[in-house]
């Protein structure tokens, strides 16, 4: 395990730090991309996912203004890929 690293912060042998780098931002880049494909709503960021808000003894509550009620949010990356989509089922 010591020889990795030394091996790493010497870049003899083996694939240089920098690979690495971009092999880690293309696979964060991959799940991010996935996520937004599959999974595109994300919980509200104002009422939690709930989609209500409620007075502290939980008696009363009234919508989410933010989500209107729904509990969910498209996830920024979400919104550019339907933004593109659009731009492609134009084009066909
Ligand atoms: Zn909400």
């Amino acid at each position: 395990m010591t020889e990795t690293i030394a091996a790493a912060e010497h870049t003899t042998g083996g694939l240089p730090w920098w690979v690495w780098l971009i092999l880690a931002a293309l696979t964060a880049a991959a799940y991010k991309v996935g996520e937004w494909r599959w999974r595109p709503f994300a919980p509200c960021w104002c009422c939690k996912g709930s989609g209500k808000h409620h007075r502290k003894d939980r008696k009363v509550f009234r919508d989410c203004w933010w989500c209107r009620g729904s509990g969910r949010r498209k996830r920024i990356g979400r919104r550019v890929w339907d933004r593109f989509a659009k731009v492609r089922n134009a084009a066909r």
